[in-house]
């Protein structure tokens, strides 16, 4: 039976594991080893609305901590800079998976021409607002929020948390690891320890010190649908810019840049695809897109997952099990899904988990990367936009074998939710559902044979709908204004989410 856990890094994924084993099954003994020296990936994260209720639901953690201590701002969705278009909105709220009651024909067919302001996430993101106003002035959260958190801070309230339910944190080196008929006996460190555990968790990042290193699990790549493996990373003071409410991804010549709004920083990066520009051009085109950026940083990594990522006693998450470019900050996404699931498959075997119950885990898991390598991979293909070498290879080589029956069937139908049933149940299995790939395919204006073609009665209707939400946005609250009414001391979170007014 389980008892003792010994997870291996203290980053995101070794401490989200840590509190969500310890708060759902107390009886266990969690320990984390981390290498201070090390450190973590001390990146700017963007999150999806999963995290969130991992946080606040699973974990209890009280908003009011969250704030406090990892200092987020919120994030609506993605603007992305992208395609033929040159614009469009991907928020968390199904604008296109979506229909009004007085229209014959679900909001993608509007979306020819104009796709903005189609809800009202879209509304406020047109408007720079990030929240929806009270009748009482307060801002309305809502469930579609998420947060763009600089990992240390998060990392930081993390550990705090971890400390606070008891559970151990160790520093020190691993060199090695001693193995079993069944994984891992113990792993061995730089000053001579040897730790001991029934169950190991990896979570060393992109080391994978144990999956990956000591069991030398077969890895999968993803190259043959995502072409990027190298950022450059960087970012200045924010000066007078406005916080925007969301993330951006915009287009370049050989790839596409983010930009994350921190409350006091701008993070951008450029992810790059290393086979077809030097680190040097990279950086100089980075820099002349961007001309604030301070010192810069290569990051480098490739796209892919373990083909198992529970194998014998070890199971990993984070960087340490895959890792896909942050097109759609999907990794604390998965981290989420994954840690839940093994919780789940541990409650289920009553903590004695067989090798059959490990290969249930790993067919409930392993398609989830499957599912996000697609979606990814749909953000380049179809992107007709920019005629550089990058952007024909992606036309002409990108992988979507596996979404063809979703994409012969938009060729046919066009943006209905009716094209959930062309994908596999578990690309929908995720926080963009078939929402994500209505949005990439009106966002970049793929064809469709049976056009939709409105009459003057509806596309009055369809823009007093558009009207309804700009208006409501344009009453809504900037970041900044949001920020100062979270942080007031009167300030008090209404059953946890909701709030009254500060007095
Ligand atoms: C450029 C970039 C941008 C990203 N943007 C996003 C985003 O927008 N959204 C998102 O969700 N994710 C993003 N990510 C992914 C992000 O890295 C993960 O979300 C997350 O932080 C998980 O990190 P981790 O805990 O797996 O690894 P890390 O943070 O690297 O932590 C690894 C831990 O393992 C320990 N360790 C390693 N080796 C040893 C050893 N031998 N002995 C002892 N300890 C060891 C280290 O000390 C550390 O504590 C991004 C990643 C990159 C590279």
């Amino acid at each position: 039976m389980i008892q003792n856990v010994l997870i291996v890094g203290a980053g995101s994924a070794g401490l989200l594991a840590a509190l969500t084993l310890k708060k759902r099954i107390p009886s266990l003994t969690v320990r984390i080893l981390r290498d201070p020296k090390l450190g973590t990936i001390g990146v700017g994260e963007g999150t999806t609305p999963n995290l969130s209720s991992l946080l606040f639901e699973t974990l209890g953690i009280p908003r009011k901590t969250f704030y406090q201590l990892a200092r987020p701002t919120w994030k609506l969705g993605i603007r992305f800079l992208w395609g033929p278009r040159g614009r469009f909105d991907y928020t968390f709220a199904p604008q296109l998976d979506s229909w009004w009651g007085d229209l014959p024909r679900p909001n993608g067919y509007y979306c020819t021409d104009e796709f903005r302001s189609t809800d009202l996430p879209s509304a406020l993101m047109e408007q720079g607002h990030v929240f929806p106003r009270q009748p009482n002035g307060c801002p309305e959260v809502q469930a579609w929020h998420s947060f763009h958190i600089e990992n240390e801070h998060f990392v930081s309230m993390l550990e705090s948390l971890a400390r606070d339910a008891g559970i151990a944190i160790l520093d020190g080196n691993m060199v090695d690891a001693e193995r079993s008929d069944d994984g891992i006996r113990s792993i061995l460190l730089s000053d001579g320890q040897r730790l001991e555990a029934d169950l190991f968790i990896d979570c060393s990042g992109f080391r994978s010190e144990l999956l990956g290193k000591a069991l030398e699990t077969p890895f999968l790549s993803f190259d043959r649908t995502l072409f990027c493996d190298r950022a450059v990373v960087g970012g200045w003071d924010r000066e007078s810019e406005p916080i925007l409410p969301y993330t951006t991804a915009e287009q370049m010549s050989t790839g596409w840049c983010w930009r994350i709004e921190h409350e006091h920083r701008i993070h951008r990066g450029y992810v790059y695809c290393s086979d077809m520009i030097s680190d040097e051009a990279a950086e100089s085109e980075f820099r002349r897109s961007n001309p604030k950026v301070g010192p810069t940083r290569i990051v480098r990594f490739r796209s892919g997952c373990y083909r198992k990522t529970w194998v014998g006693n070890v199971v990993a998450f984070g960087n340490a099990a895959g890792f896909v470019e942050p097109l759609e900050a999907t990794a604390l996404m998965v981290i989420s899904l994954h840690i839940q699931s093994l919780v789940d498959v541990l409650h289920a075997c009553g903590q004695n988990p067989t090798p059959s119950v490990r290969e249930i885990y790993n067919e409930l898991t392993h398609p989830t990367w499957l599912g996000i390598r697609d979606f990814l991979g749909l953000h380049y293909q179809p992107n007709t936009a920019l005629d550089t070498p990058f952007w024909r290879r992606c036309r002409e080589e990108t992988d979507l074998s596996n979404i063809h029956e979703l994409l012969d069937f938009y060729a046919e139908n066009g943006p209905t939710g009716l094209s959930r049933y062309r994908l596999p149940a578990s690309h929908t299995q995720n926080d963009f559902g078939i929402e994500g790939y209505l949005v990439m395919l009106v966002g970049m204006q793929v064809a469709y044979q049976n056009r939709h073609q409105p009459t003057s009665q509806e596309w009055t209707t369809w823009q007093q709908h558009r009207a309804a939400h700009i208006s409501q946005a344009r009453q809504g609250l900037t970041v900044k204004e949001a920020l100062a009414y979270v942080r007031h001391p009167a300030w008090e979170w209404n059953a946890d989410r909701k709030h009254s007014t500060p007095s």
